[in-house]
């Protein structure tokens, strides 16, 4: 289903892969930067091109520091992790399982989010804090400070949207674990993905009615069936491992099942 993807290199084991669509964003932003902006005085050529793919690749460099995140604390609690699969729309992590443990998945969760919060924290020591609307992410100075501060508002913008409680986001899972505490996992689930769905809605709703953004609206469509799928996925493997536990026990009692699928984050 993900097609190509070109392999880079490892890091304590873990496979860093770039999927050829990022390579097309690639061009597109190189483009982009090799034409300027005319009307507005910025100038393109080869000084133009080198600082979009520079501000790109800056950027996916956090991308793939928040995959990090989740994938070394994933490590510290014996998690396997194959690899970290890069694609236009952000990174994924791909695990061989997610401890039930809510506390654990919390802290893998969270992990990928305070990354960007400590590189927010990081850049502010050393170049402050930026000056107005942190949202205007073209407004910035051709300088090594203004270059600075554009990375900042992007990590801080990285790590609050993964905060929404929503699912595939990392919000989504941190209720979930947060609600899992005091819960049975799949019930905790339906009512993460339930919260994802409301939330959905009324984001859809808000982009139709109020922004007569229908490109949003469709984002917003599949943020709704995100919740369904993670809940049937874990229905299923509840199911499965119900299954198989019950199976094993008669055969063998007091063996723990131990095998689940693989997981993608
Ligand atoms: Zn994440």
């Amino acid at each position: 289903m993900l097609g190509w993807s070109m392999n880079l290199f490892r890091v304590r084991g873990i496979l860093l892969s770039v999927h050829f669509t990022f390579f097309l964003l690639l061009a597109v932003v190189a483009w982009d930067g090799w034409q300027g902006l005319p009307e507005e005085g910025v100038a393109g050529g080869w000084g133009g091109l080198a600082a979009n793919v520079a501000i790109l690749l800056a950027f996916f460099t956090c991308v793939v520091l928040h995959e990090f995140g989740h994938s070394f604390t994933a490590m510290h609690y014996g998690v396997g992790v194959r690899r970290i699969l890069l694609m236009p729309i952000g990174g994924m992590a791909e695990f061989d399982s997610i401890p039930r443990e809510p506390a654990k998945e919390f802290l893998i969760t969270l992990a990928g989010p305070a990354v960007n919060f400590a590189i927010v924290a990081l850049l502010a020591l050393a170049v402050g804090w930026p000056q107005g609307w942190p949202w205007q992410f073209h407004n910035y100075e051709a300088t090594a400070v203004g270059f600075a501060l554009l990375l900042q508002k992007w990590n801080l913008a990285m790590g609050l949207f993964n905060l929404v409680p929503v699912f595939p986001m990392d919000g989504g899972r941190i209720l979930r674990a947060l609600l899992a505490t005091r819960l049975p996992y799949l019930r905790a689930t339906f009512i993460a993905a339930t919260v994802g769905k409301i939330l959905a809605v009324a984001g859809a709703a808000a982009a139709l009615l109020g922004f007569d953004a229908p490109l949003t609206a469709v984002l917003f469509a599949f943020i709704f069936f995100a919740g369904e799928v993670e809940y049937r996925a874990v229905k299923r493997r509840e199911i499965e491992d119900a299954y198989w536990r019950a199976a094993l026990a008669r055969i063998y009692p007091l063996t723990p099942v131990t095998e689940e699928p693989p997981v993608l984050r």
